[in-house]
């Protein structure tokens, strides 16, 4: 029997949080994945940031 899947209302990537103003520049407060380009943000968990993109993975 097929389960009808209740679908997650996704929540909006809130890209200016990851930036920090420091005088005039804008400083990157997360990684971005080396695989994706500059444009995608890395995700920081304890030990590892990874990629929700690509899924890579990089360990502190
Ligand atoms: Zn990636």
């Amino acid at each position: 029997m097929a389960k009808k899947k209740e679908k997650k209302p996704s929540k909006p990537i809130k890209v200016h949080e990851y930036y920090k103003k420091e005088g005039d520049a804008l400083k990157r407060e997360k990684k971005s994945c080396p695989k994706c380009g500059a444009g995608t943000f890395m995700a920081t968990h304890k030990n590892r940031s990874t990629c929700g993109k690509c899924h890579y993975c990089e360990f502190n």
